[in-house]
Formats: C-alpha cells, sequence, structure tokens
C-alpha cells in the first residue's frame, strides 16, 4: 500500500493504543495516518478486562464501550480456600474480546477521518520522516504505537533504563456461562489464573507465570474449583500467548517523537491496566500534539502510571513470596473492607492518604495473624 506524501502526525502500530491517539489527535484537527503491519482486527493474548476507569478514559475520548462485551462489577481475589472480593466503588468492569474491540477502535478512527493503512510495517524513522518498503512520509509528528517490543522505541533512542521484568501470559476463550459477576484472579504457586467474564456464554481464561514453558494443562490441577467448572469444555480459541514486561522508561518523548501505548512502557498485565492506560495516554498525547509541544505528555504519561506501577509491584511481591501471600489474602479475607479500600486506590478513587492507612492496617493484621 502507498504511503501518502506527508501528513501532521505519523503513528506507528494500529493496536489499541495507536488507534486512540489516532482517534484522540483527529478530535484535534490533525491529520492523522496510522500504519500496522497486521490486518483487522488484530488478536493478541490479553485478559480482555477493562476496569470501570479505562472505560471513562474511552467515554472521554468519544469511544462507547458501554453495551458490548459482558459487564462485570468488581474484582474476586482466590487463594486456597480464601474468597475476597470488592463491588467497583462506581461503574463497571467490562470484559470483551480483543478482537471485537480493534473491530470498534478501527471503526472510530476511519469515522473520525485517519488514514488507516494495514499490512504495511515501518523499517525505520528519521528526524522527519518514516520509512516502509513501499516508500517514505513526511511527518511533523511520529508516534510509536508499536507494542512491547517497539522498533520505534530503539530507532528514537528511548530505551528503558534497564529495570524490565517478563512474565508469559497464555489465553483461551471456554464456552462457560461466567460463573461469578467479578474478574477473577486465582492465586498460584508463582502464578496467577485470571478470568473475564467476556459474553453471557464465554469466558477468557489467562494463565500468567515467569516460566514460558508452563501451560494451563500442566497448571490447572493446582486450581480445582476451576479445573472442575472447565472439566468437559473444548477452548473455543487457540491457545495464544504473549510476554507481559513491567518497563518503565526514562523518558516517552525525544525530538518530535512520542511513544504510547506499551511502547511507552507497561505495567505487568495482572494489573489489567494496560487498556486504560493507553486510553489516557492517548487523551495526553493528542492535547500535548495540538498545542506544538510534547513537554506536557511527558509529565502526563509518567503521573498516569504511578499508581498503577505501585500496585504491579505490590501484586509481583506477592507473586513471589508464598508466605507472605498466604498473609495477605487471611488479613484481607478477615477484613473486607480493606480489599475494597485498595480496589478503590488501584481506581485512583481514593487519595495516597487511604493507600498508606491501608498500607499499614494490612501491615498490622499481617504482624497479629
Ligand atoms: C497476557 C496479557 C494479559 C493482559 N491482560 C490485560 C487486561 O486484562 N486488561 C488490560 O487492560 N490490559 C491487559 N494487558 C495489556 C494490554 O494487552 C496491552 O497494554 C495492550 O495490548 C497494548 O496495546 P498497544 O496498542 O500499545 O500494543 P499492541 O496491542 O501490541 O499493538 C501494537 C501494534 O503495532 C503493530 N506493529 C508493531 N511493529 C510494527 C511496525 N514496525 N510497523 C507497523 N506496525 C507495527 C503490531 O502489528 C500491533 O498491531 C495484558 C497483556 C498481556 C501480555
Amino acid at each position: 500500500m502507498e504511503l501518502p506524501k506527508s501528513t501532521d502526525v505519523f503513528i506507528v502500530g494500529g493496536g489499541p493504543a495507536g488507534l486512540a491517539a489516532a482517534i484522540a489527535a483527529r478530535r484535534r484537527g490533525l491529520e492523522v495516518t496510522v500504519a500496522d503491519r497486521e490486518h483487522p482486527p488484530v488478536d493478541k493474548a490479553c485478559g480482555e478486562g477493562i476496569m470501570p476507569d479505562g472505560l471513562a478514559a474511552a467515554r472521554s475520548l468519544g469511544i462507547p464501550l458501554e453495551g458490548e462485551g459482558q459487564a462485570f462489577r468488581g474484582i474476586r481475589f482466590c487463594h486456597d480456600s480464601d474468597r475476597v472480593e470488592a463491588d467497583f466503588p462506581q461503574g463497571q468492569g467490562l470484559g470483551i474480546r480483543r478482537t471485537h474491540l480493534h473491530r470498534i477502535l478501527v471503526d472510530q478512527a476511519a469515522q473520525a477521518g485517519a488514514r488507516l493503512l494495514w499490512g504495511v510495517g515501518i523499517t525505520g524513522i528519521d528526524d522527519r520522516r518514516v520509512y516502509s518498503a513501499s516508500g517514505s512520509t513526511e511527518a511533523a509528528w511520529i508516534v510509536g504505537a508499536d507494542g512491547a517490543g517497539s522498533r520505534v522505541r530503539g530507532w528514537a533512542g528511548l530505551q528503558s533504563s534497564g529495570c524490565d521484568r517478563r512474565r508469559y501470559g497464555f489465553r483461551r476463550h471456554y464456552p462457560a456461562a461466567p460463573w461469578s459477576p467479578f474478574m477473577e484472579i486465582h492465586w498460584g504457586d508463582a502464578c496467577q489464573l485470571y478470568i473475564t467474564p467476556t459474553g453471557p456464554r464465554e469466558i477468557c481464561v489467562v494463565l500468567i507465570s515467569s516460566d514460558p514453558h508452563r501451560r494451563l494443562e500442566d497448571t490447572l490441577p493446582q486450581f480445582p474449583e476451576v479445573a472442575r467448572r472447565l472439566a468437559g469444555l473444548a477452548p473455543t480459541t487457540p491457545e495464544r500467548g504473549a510476554v507481559s514486561a513491567s518497563r518503565r522508561l526514562d523518558r516517552v518523548t525525544r525530538g518530535r517523537v512520542a511513544l504510547v501505548g506499551d511502547a511507552s512502557g507497561s505495567v505487568d498485565a495482572v494489573t489489567g491496566e494496560g487498556i486504560c492506560l493507553l486510553f489516557q495516554q492517548a487523551q495526553a498525547l493528542a492535547e500535548a500534539l495540538a498545542d506544538g509541544d510534547l513537554a506536557p505528555y511527558e509529565s502526563h504519561h509518567r503521573q498516569i502510571g504511578k499508581r498503577p506501577a505501585r500496585m504491579a509491584d505490590l501484586m509481583l511481591l506477592l507473586d513471589r513470596r508464598a508466605r507472605l501471600r498466604r498473609r495477605t489474602m487471611r488479613a484481607l479475607a478477615a477484613h473486607p473492607p480493606l480489599f475494597s479500600r485498595l480496589l478503590a486506590l488501584h481506581l485512583r478513587e481514593g487519595s495516597i492518604f487511604p493507600f498508606f492507612a491501608g498500607t499499614f492496617t494490612l501491615g498490622w493484621r499481617l504482624l497479629t495473624l
């Protein structure tokens, strides 16, 4: 496919981040071109859960997601026989098949007037130009939305500060009616299963661990309740895997290049925050592009990522420390309001004070259990 001669904004990658950024930039009147090497709908291993703050961010971009997929009302942690659950303080979460989300975003971006080029791999950039095998485009701004393994990041010299942590996620769908109105996270030995309702008769099951060879079949015996519910059900999608990287970058802009979505850093998948973050980043990026100054995006981006990163650190600590995990689950099960408070904080509904108060209370309960 031919590249245009010039554009205001060239977005490399037409996944959720690239399309959300395209929609936001078009709403501010910029001419936008998006190129992706795949063809829609693009699938990817994902837990497929969007938190209420992610839906709010989508709404503010004019992307209507309510009524799609399957709503869920909160989060449930399961560990051995302990269960702790909390409703979201406001609104609901949404389980939505990745391909369905992609179709909606493609339609919205096309309606907004973005030029969408599919099957076009970008092979390089320089100061004001984007290159593919079939030509090049002059761009006032270049946006790297090319995912966790971003090449734009490398081309722009925006590599991470070296604190990457990798885990491996494997996803499948099963034809089961959701058995709970929650997104469930089942904690096992150095792995988690998380289960998202994605339709009235469909659930998405993701196994995530630090071991690239671990698979659902080998791990299910650790989770007898889930094993019992899935017994005899044939998955409706083949297994699809992806790396979940925890990556923080020192900078997400350089010159006229900006990164968005997983290209700009990511939190561990178990937080379920990736999509929410990219909607929020897309909004902040479009404002900066329209003002012709990327500096505010740099600071907004840092701010947006702080709480999810803190929550991811806590979750990964629980993943690594079996004894701490067991005691934490018991403490939360014995004091459910604490879990509600932590969930509210995760969703930016609380101030930082309850976080410290909550951590203190949790610490006290761990000591006294
Ligand atoms: C196992 C797992 C479970 C997850 N679960 C959840 C969850 O439940 N909820 C949640 O909110 N988040 C979840 N996430 C995170 C979420 O999936 C990501 O944050 C999200 O996919 C990032 O979108 P993106 O557009 O930045 O990147 P991607 O979705 O990776 O899209 C990047 C796009 O760029 C294209 N591309 C790459 N290189 C080029 C190139 N050179 N030229 C042209 N195109 C290119 C690719 O084809 C792709 O379409 C999960 C992640 C994993 C790994």
